[in-house]
């Protein structure tokens, strides 16, 4: 079946005017003004878009699909995403991971998950690990997994300067980055190592210790959650100018604390390399507060409507929407080797969010089927009940 969306304002993520696309066998097919429609008999589906922005489907790189938590006792564990939580969020790649809790989940039932959400034309991707060393994997080693497991891409979200991480020497960390690494130049995917950075004062020194000592190169690394704490937001500020990428996750604003939208916008400002820094959504993942003695105060659930909601509010404090879009569509699939993913181009997957004027996603297309319509889903999991 092909699809012809007239009129599309189109970021791709770079501005490209008013256009029509042709879609065909899951891919963009064309990108152009007035194409011509395909010749009479040829099945295609024709929707007129009357200028709705179109940009690329959102790549959320860290999101735990399977479910989270189970840091407050097991009756916290965060159950596995439904398909239209990540629909109704602009997701049409996300990669799911393990965190805390290496003990009553697997590599398996991510795997599993993730490869039901595929059914739908989401593109459904994994880490194997999780915050533990050595790393919880399915077939005995990190980089076997990767190097013989489709859809298993990079290592992570490994635990440094946490309370919650197993302490991990500096000889055990770059031996699973080497695993990382090395399995991603057997195989073309990601191969690196997706580190959850906490609040400890030891912060990203790990990492810096293994660019100066070890000859990995410094995109294996990437440090998530790196505004958790301005410390840290001032060490990843320093370390990209080594070569690191980093990850900015989407917390829930909270009164007081720069938001996620805000660092982006100053991240920008300060004249950072836009193209090392990615936005995940710690989706599916309990977002807990602690004190000093490790004991929960509150929690909260992460959700990859927050890449959205950071949008908007970049957009609001004046950066343009080409460049807001970058960390959660190109530079992740940049980062994570995911070719014809976080753009729009010819010969790109089908993968299109619509917006509104106020940025709200009112369409979604995965791998060229409609996932979301009039804001609404129009395919649902087979466990969630349609709205009504
Ligand atoms: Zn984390």
């Amino acid at each position: 079946m092909l699809m012809l969306l007239r009129d599309a304002e189109l970021y791709a993520p770079e501005p490209l005017g008013r256009v029509d696309l042709l879609l065909a066998g899951g891919k963009v097919a064309a990108i152009g003004r007035d194409l011509s429609a395909p010749p009479p008999g040829w099945p295609c589906q024709e929707h007129h878009l009357d200028g709705a922005l179109v940009v690329p489907g959102l790549v959320d790189c860290h999101t735990h699909l399977d479910g989270g938590g189970g840091e407050a006792g097991a009756h916290t564990r965060v159950p596995a995403l439904q398909l239209s939580q990540l629909s109704r969020a602009g997701v049409t790649t996300a990669i799911g991971l393990l965190g805390t809790d290496c003990s009553t989940r697997s590599i398996a039932s991510l795997l599993a998950t993730a490869r039901g959400l595929s059914h739908f034309g989401l593109t459904a991707l994994c880490y194997t690990g999780g915050y533990r060393v050595p790393p919880l994997t399915l077939l005995g080693s990190a980089r076997e997994d990767i190097a013989l497991v489709d859809r298993i891409v990079a290592v992570g979200e490994l635990a440094l300067s946490d309370h919650r991480s197993s302490q991990p020497t500096f000889d055990e960390l770059v031996r699973v980055a080497s695993d990382a690494h090395v399995a991603g130049l057997m195989t073309g995917k990601a191969g690196l190592l997706h580190l959850h950075l906490g609040d400890g004062a030891r912060g990203l020194s790990l990492i810096r210790r293994a660019l100066d000592e070890t000859e990995l190169p410094p995109r294996t690394f990437h440090p998530t959650h790196v505004n958790r704490n301005r410390s840290l937001w001032a060490e990843a500020q320093d370390i990209v100018s080594r070569g690191v990428s980093v990850d900015l996750t989407a917390f829930p604003d909270a009164t007081g604390e720069p938001t996620a939208a805000e660092d982006l916008v100053a991240w920008v400002a300060a004249g950072l390399p836009l193209d090392r820094l990615t936005m995940s959504s710690d989706g599916g993942g309990c977002l807990p507060d602690f004190d000093a003695q490790g004991e929960l105060l509150r929690m909260d659930v992460g959700s990859s409507a927050a890449l959205l909601h950071a949008l908007r509010g970049a957009v609001a404090l004046g950066l343009p929407l080409d460049q807001a879009l970058l960390p959660i569509t190109l530079n992740p699939a940049r980062l994570f080797r995911l070719h014809g993913k976080g753009q729009v181009a010819v010969g790109a997957d089908a993968d299109l969010l619509l917006l509104d004027r106020d940025l709200q996603a009112r369409g979604l297309i995965a791998g060229g089927r409609w996932l979301l319509k009039e804001g609404e889903p129009v395919v649902w999991g087979p466990f969630e009940a349609p709205a009504g």
